[in-house]
């Protein structure tokens, strides 16, 4: 049985004029989800992240809503409803782009993977079985997650004390919680996520056995954890959300080798670079500028990569080579915990392996390698070097300038400062050194 069976959910209604939540922030189509619900004659109420960010202000970008009808109740009452999911059936109210999903309350703890695979160990293993409220309240992961805004009397009535927790900028787990991590272990990356995005506290005993458990989290499901990834990553609170997985042990499981390379980073200029670009990823969600998983990867797992090319490099292997095969094994390796699609590992591989060529001056190479589809993203990498070390201060001066020249212009410079060495066509030796330098050093 599961621990949930222990808790005792006590209803506290948070009256209208005693919370922020309006009608005014809820998406016009959830409100019609609601009271169509309610002109049914259904409980219908707004649930989880929404609620919870109405209530420090925040935007939600979806609206989930939880109601004591069937889904195919639900479906009678909407004509642009599809059921979705197989052993717990959700209902989404599709308008135009905007999908509302509508739950029927539920009973059983659930890893809200939508993935219903039985898990051994204590995770979860029962089919989900709808219950009342109370019961949809305490399956839910934080207090803060688990409270629901009636559009009856608009109060918000909170079972597992989330209110008070909201209040206090807290996340706590519902229940004990080394068995809410045991049931589901990507529980602790909520939290940090969640901590970071909101900028509240992890509640010391829902943080305490994390450290413990974080080796649990190697048997998420892989395709699992690259959508947290995102989450985490690309949405404005990456700084935030790296240093969280820092601190609580978690990046050591997340990404192995990388936190390997920055625990011996003595230096600690790899992690200068890596908070750098993370600093630069989370301007650029607040631009409203696109944000790519490639350069995010290529990021995280630079100081693996730095350090397997110098593994391979000091076992005697040729400069090029080392390169393919640290990028290879890198990425080969880290699949085993995250499922990195190739459509996002290969620009990443090619970001790293285009790192050596802008040392390259020779008229030829310098075109080809401005026109490269991967060059700008690579340039950009270059430049975040610099927060690990000036080595590269003159090839990002260089390129900088290069971009911006006109192309007979470029030439004609490039013509008049031929590279000693590369004349020929022949820059290995000073290629090999180059490189070798630079992945020795481990920036
Ligand atoms: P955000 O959308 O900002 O990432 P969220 O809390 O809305 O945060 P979702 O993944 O959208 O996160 O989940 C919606 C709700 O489902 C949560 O608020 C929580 O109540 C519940 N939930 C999600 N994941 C879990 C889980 N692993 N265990 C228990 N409940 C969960
Ligand atoms: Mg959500």
């Amino acid at each position: 049985m599961s621990e949930l069976h222990t808790i005792h959910p006590t209803l506290r209604v948070i009256p209208r004029e005693e919370h922020n939540v309006s009608r005014r922030d809820v998406s016009p189509n959830a409100l019609r989800v609601l009271y169509r619900l309610r002109e049914g004659g259904f409980g219908a109420y707004l649930v989880g992240g929404a609620v919870r960010d109405l209530l420090v202000g925040g935007h939600p970008k979806d609206f989930d809503v939880a109601t004591d009808a069937t889904p195919e109740q639900v479906k009678q009452l909407f004509r642009n409803c599809r059921l979705i999911g197989r052993r717990f059936r959700l209902a989404h109210v599709v308008f135009g782009r905007e999908i509302i999903e509508v739950a029927t309350f539920r009973a059983n703890a659930d890893d809200g993977s939508g993935d219903r695979e039985t898990h051994e160990g204590g995770r979860v293993l029962r089919d989900n079985v709808f219950g009342s409220i109370e019961d949809d309240a305490i399956r839910r992961d934080f207090t803060a997650n688990a409270l629901y805004y009636a559009i009856e009397d608009f109060s918000v009535r909170d079972y597992v004390g989330g209110f008070e927790d909201v209040r206090n900028r807290l996340m706590r787990l519902i229940g004990d919680p080394e068995t809410r991590y045991r049931e589901d272990p990507v529980r602790m990356l909520r939290a940090v996520r969640l901590a970071a995005k909101l900028d509240f506290q992890i509640e010391a005993a829902t943080a305490e056995p994390i450290p413990r458990l974080a080796s649990l989290l190697g048997e998420a499901a892989p395709a699992r954890l690259f959508e947290e990834c995102l989450k985490m990553f690309l949405t404005g609170n990456a700084v935030a959300s790296f240093e969280g997985l820092e601190r609580l042990g978690l990046l050591d499981v997340l990404f192995p080798e990388s936190a390997q390379a920055l625990h011996s980073n003595r230096s600690g200029a790899l992690r200068r670079m890596v908070i750098a670009g993370l600093r630069g990823t989370d301007a650029r969600v607040a631009n409203d500028e696109p944000v790519s998983p490639a350069f995010l990867f290529a990021l995280l797992l630079w100081p693996a990569y730095c350090r397997a090319l110098a593994q391979l490099q000091n076992g005697g292997m040729h400069a090029a080579e080392a390169e393919r095969r640290a990028a290879d094994r890198v990425t080969v390796h880290q699949l085993n915990t995250i499922a990195l699609p190739r459509r996002f590992s290969l620009p990443m591989q090619e970001i790293w392996l285009l790192q050596s060529r802008f040392s390259l001056r020779q008229r030829k190479r310098v075109f080809r390698l401005l026109s490269h589809p991967r060059f700008r993203a690579a340039f950009d990498f270059l430049s975040l070097r610099l927060a690990a070390s000036n080595e590269h201060a003159d090839d990002v001066a260089f390129w900088r300038e290069a971009q911006q020249q006109p192309g007979d212009e470029l030439a004609a410079h490039l013509d008049s400062h031929p590279v000693a060495g590369e004349a020929n066509g022949a820059p290995r030796r000073r290629r090999r050194r180059r490189r070798g330098g630079s992945a020795a050093a481990g920036e």
